[in-house]
């Protein structure tokens, strides 16, 4: 049968992706070794590395004045390393969810912490937009999409401070101004390549400012400077990053892949309007065109464990909700065709004539 991944992450990639790297894992570039056992300092390695930057560049437009690093440590990493060389006295925060308030908690190690707004209270389920963000804080971070939650920042904040973005679960779903911001980060195993390997973007001249020694690992300059090879990078995940970014150009780039996910996500969620059985959980205007948040209506309460065994015969893998939210998430990432989440509505579709 065939099975249909929704996993929120890690989380479906392209079969370019997995076919290319499972080759390379066999015999990679024709060196007649596995990618596996490989020094990272081969030149058929450094080539991918430099192929991996090249490509990030040109598909986000990334400007002359930042420069892209590629680290492990996962995106949880960056909830300190973000403040470690960035927060001189003070830092601003939107907090949106899990891992927002994670970043928050981070930065409070390094200074003070404003958090402009919270949607807590509502259980994240939309995205703050009135506030201010003080002119004097270091930098301003947002969570862009919020992968438990189901929320997405629609529109970028016009701010006067520099913009510091987690985008784990929606880099490369849509074009971004990368000048807009000081730094962006996002763990690769929503929408790029297996987990290992975190995707980094930086200012080259907001690093170097602070007081603070900073341990050389976690500094961005280190790795800045030695172009991602000061130590061991995760040589497997990076080069499936590569075959990616590589797969996302031929597919015509961000404009084409956003326009994609634009349709994806029109469908599932008009399904979920109409479909009697289920509703949203996310606020209409802040929804995610990544994670498809729903529950059963209040009068089906009582068909969740129905409708999640009925789903899985019908080979739908990963919809289950995450346990702060409940019900159900279809995680609906770069690399998931259309073509699958039109048999998960078929699958509620059907799910519903029962009923
Ligand atoms: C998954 C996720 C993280 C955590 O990523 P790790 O790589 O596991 O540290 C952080 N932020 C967002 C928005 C995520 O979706």
């Amino acid at each position: 049968m065939k099975k249909y991944n929704f996993y929120a992450g890690p989380s479906i990639l392209s079969q370019y992706t997995i076919k290319s790297t499972a080759e390379a894992i066999l015999d990679f570039a024709g060196t007649g070794l596995s990618l596996m056992e490989v020094s990272h300092r081969s030149k058929e390695f450094v080539a991918v590395c430099d192929e991996a930057r090249n490509l990030v560049k040109e598909l986000l437009d990334v400007p002359a004045t930042h420069d892209v690093i590629f680290l492990g440590g996962g995106a949880s990493l960056q909830f300190c390393m973000v403040p470690y060389n960035l927060l001189k006295k003070k830092a601003s925060y939107l907090d949106t969810g899990t891992w927002a308030s994670k970043a928050i908690k981070e930065a409070k190690l390094f200074g003070e912490v404003e958090v402009v707004a919270s949607s807590k209270e509502k259980n994240y389920n939309f995205i703050p937009k009135d506030y201010t963000v003080s002119d004097d804080s270091d930098y301003f971070h947002i969570t862009t999409n919020n992968t438990i939650y189901g929320t997405q920042i629609h529109r970028i904040p016009q701010v006067n401070v520099p913009l510091v973005a987690d985008m784990s679960s929606d880099i490369f779903s849509r074009p971004t101004d990368v000048s807009k911001y000081d730094a962006i980060y996002a763990g690769a195993q929503k929408n790029l390549a297996p987990s290992g390997v975190t995707i980094i973007i930086v200012r080259k001249d907001a690093l170097n400012r602070m007081d603070r020694p900073i341990p050389t690992m976690l500094n961005y300059m280190t790795h800045v400077e030695k172009e991602s090879m000061f130590n061991t990078p995760p040589v497997v995940p990076l080069y499936a990053a590569m075959q990616t970014l590589k797969w996302y150009k031929e597919q015509g780039g961000i404009p084409a892949i956003q326009k994609k996910n634009e349709e994806k996500a029109a469908v599932l969620y008009d399904e979920i309007d109409r479909n009697k059985l289920f509703k949203g959980t996310a606020e209409k205007e802040d929804r995610s065109l990544m994670n498809v948040c729903f529950v059963m209506n209040d009068e089906y309460k009582d068909l969740e464990s129905e409708f999640a065994s009925f789903a899985a015969a019908a080979g739908m893998t990963g919809i289950k909700g995450h346990r702060s939210v409940g019900g159900f998430r279809a995680s609906i990432y770069n690399a998931m065709p259309i073509e699958s989440v039109k048999a998960l509505i078929q699958t509620m579709h059907e799910f519903e004539k029962q009923h």
